[in-house]
């Protein structure tokens, strides 16, 4: 008899898989390390077949699960799906809002048993110590998260805000000034290469989350507001010490880094829930001022502007994760006037620059600047030269925009009334979006607003005393660089004909462009000079001799050297906007090729049409008062390193007591 040799190994293999034992993951973690006390969600998961049951135990002690609920010391009560929020052929069993306060190394060890097999797994995490030295207790926590921005982008403000003569700066930013400059390595759980969840999260929770995740660990269940939490450093000060909480953007208020300070999803593009938990877990972090756009979250479905839909939304929180972490249930309600209930809420409502500067010091305060991300530095500047005309903040809604340090300023106001402390993160959103966007005079308006923010949070260190600040990236974005100069006049660069199709791979047709020519390198790219306007940014880009920039993680792009008199659109606004600006000419997406202006074309090394986030290390920049904080700083760091040092600085050292 003949025998198929394959189809022997396939009933072999089919046969094997058949009796296999269920495969066990433990969360949180391997590598997973939290600070004293620090609350986080235990979830035993199991792939196999049939009814799942389990036991758990930390260090060997027996540890009930709060989903299924169960008693130590043995599960009786088998089920097919056991915590009834994890999909088929998985077991998901939790244990809510643990923590352990001792120091060391700590043991998960699981045992999970289906229809065919039992496993039996383990995982170690660590409680890790306040290391003790450098002074007093830290009061007030401020991160000023630039996002995307890396050595480059840093460089590239201040040879535009101050230039330089003979080798050496005329001026340095607020951020240069800081005492304790240290990189980061910004690695997320699952990639080298992080998005601005993880790389937001890890500063603030200690731990590393996958990308597009905040404050949780990934897990298979149904729905990504359930998935396992760890406890943020907003959520800890204001359990432990009563700190307010602060957190101020010039993004939709839904993007990932503002969210990544007080809201745990493994979604973060579910904009509905996601500001809608801002607001129901207020009281878990002392949310006090909120500032950004994102508007359309606020309104109700059906409003003008507004986004809110079932689908981003999510409906009751599993029973044991409302009582482990004082969560309202929260229910899908895209009808929901979330504006309204801020304001019943005691928070007073202001939607421009001048209500803002008009709002004094109330007790809780929210902005919203902007439906989608609010605009950017440039083009917001542009509006206040010449409000009397038209202009791309117009086209977007918002004519009356604060800039960031504004918005700093009055946060800083309203959370200083807590004497206890505060927590307060400010994002300087449109670093990574306009890199990403490889618009370059666009990006680098965007550093120098954020470092003006700066400034006014080092102000506020000094007067308010026991602060540390740091400034700090969550990832580089574009591989940005500064290459060289523009030879020649802006006049001459203009006056060169279109080269859109030069550079093509075909060799019949690959010469290079007379736009390259213009390219100062070395010696030839000199010591550019801008002018600045009263208002602190420069009157224009676009002078003779500019700065060039380049991007290593470029995709192909349409490269003109000259500011972009329109910036591309807004991702994240409410779709009716973006149709009105596409019927007024504005690109959706970066333009890559382009015959009817002048500008060449610049084969991109990634796909799709905007450059990405890169690997490399992201400067840290440290300040304190009160304190030498800031020395932690100093070095190669971790990013998750960076929240056990600023919690460390919050519980002082003994030595040091209290100042
Ligand atoms: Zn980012």
């Amino acid at each position: 008899m003949k025998v198929d040799a394959r189809s022997m190994l396939a009933a072999l293999f089919v046969a094997g898989a058949a009796t296999a034992d269920p495969v066990v993951t433990i969360t949180p973690p391997k590598g997973a390390r939290f600070f004293p006390g620090q609350r986080f969600d235990i979830r035993v998961e199991a792939k196999g077949k049939g009814r799942f049951s389990a036991t758990m135990a930390v260090d060997g002690k027996c540890q009930g699960f709060s989903s299924p609920r169960n008693a130590c010391p043995k599960w009786t009560e088998p089920s097919a799906t056991p915590d009834g929020i994890t999909p088929a052929l998985y077991g998901g069993f939790n244990l809510r809002g643990f923590s352990s306060n001792k120091p060391g190394t700590h043991t998960i060890t699981a045992k999970v048993t289906d229809d065919e097999g039992t496993t039996t797994a383990a995982a170690t995490f660590v409680v890790q110590a306040p290391r003790p030295g450098h002074g007093g207790r830290t009061r007030n926590v401020i991160i000023l998260l630039g996002d995307g921005m890396g050595a480059a982008h840093r460089t590239a403000a201040r040879l535009v805000e101050f230039g330089a003569t003979g080798g050496d700066p005329n001026g340095y930013l607020a951020m240069d000034g800081f005492p304790g400059t240290g990189t980061v390595i910004t690695h997320s759980l699952n990639s080298i290469v992080t998005d601005s969840a993880p790389g937001m999260a890890c500063y603030t929770t200690g731990n590393h989350a996958q990308n597009g995740q905040e404050g949780v660990y990934p897990a298979r269940m149904t729905n990504p507001f359930y998935y396992p939490r760890v406890e943020y450093m907003s959520e800890y000060l204001h359990r432990v010490k009563g700190t307010s909480t602060g957190i101020v953007s010039t993004a939709d208020l839904e993007d990932a880094t503002p969210a990544a300070n007080a809201v745990h999803t493994g979604n973060r593009n579910a904009g509905t829930g996601i500001v809608d938990q801002y607001f129901d877990e207020r009281n878990n972090t002392g949310l006090t001022v909120l500032m950004g756009g994102g508007r359309r979250w606020f309104l109700p479905k059906g409003q003008y502007g507004s986004s809110r839909a079932a689908e981003s939304d999510y409906g009751p929180l599993p029973g044991d994760l409302q009582a482990a972490w004082s969560a309202p249930a929260g229910a899908i309600d895209e009808g929901r006037d979330l504006l309204a209930d801020f304001r019943n809420g005691g928070f007073t409502y202001v939607s421009t620059a001048t209500e803002l500067s008009a709002a004094g010091t109330p007790e809780k305060l929210i902005g919203l600047f902007g439906y989608g991300n609010m605009n950017v530095a440039l083009d917001k500047i542009a509006k206040r030269r010449d409000p009397s005309r038209h202009g791309v903040v117009d086209d977007y809604h918002e004519p009356d925009q604060p800039m960031l340090d504004e918005m700093t300023a009055a946060a800083l106001r309203v959370l200083s009334r807590n004497k206890r402390g505060f927590f307060l993160m400010v994002e300087g959103a449109h670093i990574d979006k306009q890199s990403h966007l490889m618009d370059a005079e666009r990006t680098v308006g965007e550093v120098i607003e954020f470092d003006r923010a700066v400034g006014v949070a080092r102000k506020w260190a000094d007067k308010l005393g026991n602060t540390i600040v740091i400034v700090v990236a969550d990832h580089e974005c574009a591989g940005f660089s500064v290459i060289g100069a523009l030879r020649g006049t802006v006049a001459q660069l203009g006056s060169l004909s279109s080269d859109a199709d030069n550079l093509d791979p075909d060799p019949a047709v690959a010469e290079q462009p007379a736009r390259l020519a213009m390219v100062g390198t070395y010696d030839s790219a000199a010591f550019p000079k801008y002018e600045l306007a009263a208002d602190g940014y420069p009157k224009t880009y676009d002078v003779d001799g500019k700065i060039l920039f380049g991007f290593g993680g470029n995709a192909d792009r349409h490269e003109t050297w000259l500011t972009r008199p329109l910036p591309i659109v807004d991702s994240l606004l409410p779709s009716s906007i973006k149709a009105e600006l596409a019927e007024k000419g504005y690109s959706p997406s970066p333009p890559e090729r382009s015959a009817d202006e002048s500008g060449f074309f610049v084969r991109g090394q990634v796909p799709g049409d905007q450059a990405v986030h890169t690997a490399s290390d992201v400067p840290i920049s440290a300040y304190s008062t009160g304190s030498d904080a800031w020395r932690r700083f100093v070095g190669v760091q971790r990013n998750t390193d960076v929240f056990f040092k600023l919690m460390e600085a919050t519980a002082g050292s003994a030595a040091g007591g209290d100042r």
